[in-house]
């Protein structure tokens, strides 16, 4: 059986403090983020040539989900949560080897007191997972628009967000509130509740974390409603 040891290259840095309310695939929410090379491969020499590319590869590890080991048969969002399918038809977060992989825009390439950083939007990972490769995009053999995707052909639907008056002012006291009133739009209109739980009476009190902020919302007459902000 073969095996090989692999290491981490780099460290991603997002908003997302958990996994809870991250969007399922990239590109789904324009969340600024960095790359930051690590050890031996933070030098500039591994990047050269790579601001010629406006989208990336990012190979990583779902580093939170490892202990929790993997099935052959998992349970995806798409199916409603209870239908069983392959894991390696799914893009499952539980999976042999624990591999993930995203296509990420590419803003810039920076070196700030030695530490070579890539200044990256879209991403779907938590703070600090770490990763394992890094890749060119190449529209001539990546992007095949007519290829099919069964369960996964569309992105996921959108749901409407709202806020609470009082959430409201406080963005106007914020530094960039009006960005990060934004993120928090895009982010929770992917509705990262469970599949099992939507379309039915709910009135749970939900809490995503986004950078130092505790965001609490719940939903109202299927629509999402943003009622808390806390600085942590
Ligand atoms: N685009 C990647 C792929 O297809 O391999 C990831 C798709 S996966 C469904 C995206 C989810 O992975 C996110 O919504 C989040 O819940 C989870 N996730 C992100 N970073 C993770 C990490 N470091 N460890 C475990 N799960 C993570």
């Amino acid at each position: 059986m073969f095996t090989q040891t692999i290491e981490a290259v780099a460290v991603c840095k997002t908003p997302y403090q958990q996994k809870f309310g991250i969007p399922r695939q990239p590109g789904l929410v324009d969340a600024q983020g960095q790359i930051k090379l690590t050890g031996d491969y933070n030098h500039p020499d591994f990047v050269q040539g790579i601001e010629q590319y406006s989208h990336l590869w990012l190979l990583f590890s779902f580093h939170e989900n490892l202990e929790q080991g993997f099935k052959a048969k998992v349970r995806p969002p798409r199916l409603g949560g209870n239908e069983k399918i392959g894991v390696f038809a799914t893009r499952s977060t539980f999976r042999p080897n624990g591999i993930g992989q995203s296509v990420v825009r590419l803003h810039q390439v920076r070196l700030e007191a030695n530490q070579v950083i890539l200044d990256i939007s879209g991403m779907d990972l938590v703070n600090n997972t770490p990763i394992l490769d890094i890749k060119p995009y190449l529209p001539f053999s990546d992007s095949l628009t007519n290829a099919k995707a069964g369960m996964a052909q569309e992105s996921p639907e959108l749901c409407s967000v709202n806020f609470s008056k009082e959430c409201s002012i406080a963005f106007e006291s914020m530094t960039n509130g009006d960005e990060f009133k934004r993120l928090i739009e895009q982010v929770l209109s992917q509705d990262p509740r469970p599949a099992y739980k939507k379309n039915k009476h709910d009135d749970k009190d939900y809490f995503i974390s986004l950078y130092n902020y505790n965001i609490g919302w719940k939903v109202v007459e299927n629509q999402i409603l943003v009622n808390s902000i806390n600085a942590d």
